[in-house]
């Protein structure tokens, strides 16, 4: 039978319970245990394919299709656990599925109530995880306790303890533990609370993991212990890291947290733990010996969380060359009035990521436009394939006013279009070509030689295609194709033959980085910026100016 471990977080939300939990579920696994990992989002919305970024950050796509909180996305590059759509639930998802069993009549009856019928679809959900041969479930509950939306869940797992055996489950409770600069102190009182809160509910957590600036002191740790009714060696200080959030498993390793998490759950952990790889990965991101800075052209730029596995990729990319990846992100509406001269001069590299409706396309347009003719290395994803397309059929194969139907409904070049399939779609949730799908590489490209393979699979979330009626013609001037979809109909990746690096991908390559495996593509995109640095470099030297490293 399978051991649960639950993680709360109190006091104030962006605590980093994501990262708790991966890290967590990381040494286990590392130890030789089987784990899986799940979050349960307490919001209305099914999934968060259809809030903005602003609100959301990042919508992570995982193979089945499934659109899913970031979190996942921690989850996958910390461990090598599956995940799948009952990786994440929200209560949209939660309450759809009892209406609809209410609707049929599954309740043969009843009163529907939060208490039994929602709670027990909850409990439905964590228990959907615990297959056979997984040793511990870890669920993670999104928001802060005390928050109205949440007390559903935290009812669902207290019974759930219940139901289980107290001794098969693990309560982790992440709090802060703030620095009052006026007092010159560390306050404790916010976790007490926060502990009291949950105990209320009538959860009282067994591993608190308190999150802090400072070191906490000794005296500190006993009064949360004794206030909080947790054992001394559960008090476990999380300081905030210096470099990198890859940080975290380590910090969590010295202070054996797996051994204690073992202990009280009565588990074996089977293998000793192994780290060396991921401390030399701490290692590379502390200690770069090279520097490359990336133009970064978005829309959502201000919010660092938008583009989370884009930025995360980079960094995997950067370890492996030992090379710092400075990125530097660039509004697309801005770019669009101030020109991609000035905005990209000195960086070296371009990424255009993915993004939806026409604000700031043509800054992204013009972008590849001065990626193209000045030899920049550039790396297109989704969005940024569709706008690569629409920049060569415009200035290079003189196809006048080309743009996606996206954008412009009337364009007498719709080079990017709706699939057939797709016209008829009316919901926007959970409509878009989603998920994994295979793509085939064009011999002798630059895809092809990144990647290695002849066939690969890629995720998808998109609803626009580059139009076939126009591939002769973009093909004739030079824009090659370098994979498709195994029929040859879906134009999957492009690039430019006599460019130094110009690749751009319609699927989502960012979302299969790990940070000890860099993807392919951004590991040869990186490598190109970094060619086209020193190059730089070394003209500037031939003109006798003077170059820093
Ligand atoms: N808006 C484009 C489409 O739907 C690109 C989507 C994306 O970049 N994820 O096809």
């Amino acid at each position: 039978m399978a051991k649960h471990i639950f993680v709360t977080g109190g006091v104030v939300s962006s605590l980093g319970k994501g990262l708790t939990t991966a890290s967590i579920a990381m040494l286990l696994e590392r130890r030789g245990v089987s784990i899986r990992i799940q979050k349960l989002d307490p919001y209305l919305n099914v999934d968060p394919g259809t809030m903005s970024p602003y609100q959301h950050g990042e919508v992570y796509v995982l193979d089945d299709g499934a659109e899913t909180d970031l979190d996942l996305g921690h989850y996958e590059r910390f461990t090598d656990a599956p995940v799948n759509r009952d990786s994440n639930y929200t209560t949209g998802k939660i309450y759809l599925s009892v209406i609809e069993k209410e609707r049929r009549g599954d309740y043969r009856g009843k009163t529907v109530q939060v208490i039994p019928h929602v709670t027990d679809e909850i409990k439905g959900c964590i228990r959907r995880l615990a297959v056979p041969g997984v040793d511990v479930v870890l669920t993670e509950i999104g928001g802060t306790v005390g928050d109205i939306e949440g007390m559903p869940y935290y009812e669902a797992i207290r019974q759930f303890a219940l139901d289980a055996g107290r001794h098969n489950c693990l309560f982790v409770h992440l709090t802060l533990v703030p620095y009052l600069k006026a007092a010159g102190e560390l306050k404790t009182k916010p976790t007490q609370h926060s502990v009291q809160e949950l105990r209320k509910i009538g959860i009282q957590p067994d591993v608190l993991v308190c999150r802090t600036e400072r070191e906490i002191p000794e005296g500190d740790c006993e009064k949360i212990a004794q206030f909080c009714n947790v054992e001394r060696r559960a008090v476990i200080e999380e300081k905030d890291k210096e470099v990198s959030v890859y940080e975290v498993p380590l910090g969590f390793a010295d202070r054996k947290v797996e051994e204690l998490i073992a202990d009280k759950l009565g588990l074996a952990l089977p293998k000793p733990l192994q780290i060396d790889d991921w401390r030399r990965l701490v290692d590379r991101l502390k200690n770069p010996a090279h520097e490359v800075t990336v133009g970064f052209v978005g829309k959502y730029v201000k919010h660092r969380d938008a583009y989370k596995s884009v930025y995360e990729a980079l960094d995997h990319a950067g370890v492996h060359h030992h090379a710092r990846v400075r990125v530097v992100r660039i509004d697309s509406e801005k770019l669009a009035v101030e020109g991609a001269e000035k905005l990209l001069a000195g960086v070296d590299g371009l990424l255009v990521p993915g993004g939806f409706d026409r604000r700031g396309v043509e800054g992204k347009i013009d972008a590849v436009r001065f990626a193209r003719e000045t030899g920049l290395p550039f790396f297109g994803i989704c969005l940024g394939l569709q706008c690569a397309t629409i920049e060569f059929a415009r200035n290079v194969a003189g196809l006048a006013g080309a743009n996606s139907t996206e954008f412009d409904m009337e364009t007498p070049h719709p080079v990017v279009c709706l699939l057939e399939e797709q016209q008829a779609v009316t919901d926007l949730g959970g409509t878009q070509r989603l998920g994994a799908s295979p793509c085939h590489l064009l011999p002798g490209t630059k895809a092809r030689q990144a990647y290695g393979v002849d066939v690969v699979s890629e995720r998808h979330r998109h609803r626009y295609e580059v139009n076939n009626h126009y591939r002769e013609r973009l093909a004739a001037r030079g824009l090659v194709v370098s994979g498709t979809s195994p029929d040859g109909n879906l134009v999957e990746a492009v690039e430019l033959p006599g460019h130094p690096w110009f690749v751009a991908v319609q699927c989502h390559p960012e979302f299969r980085s790990k940070p000890t495996q860099p993807h392919p593509l951004f590991r040869d995109f990186v490598g190109a910026s970094l060619r086209c640095r020193r190059e730089r470099k070394d003209e500037a030297r031939g003109r006798g100016e003077r170059v820093t490293v």
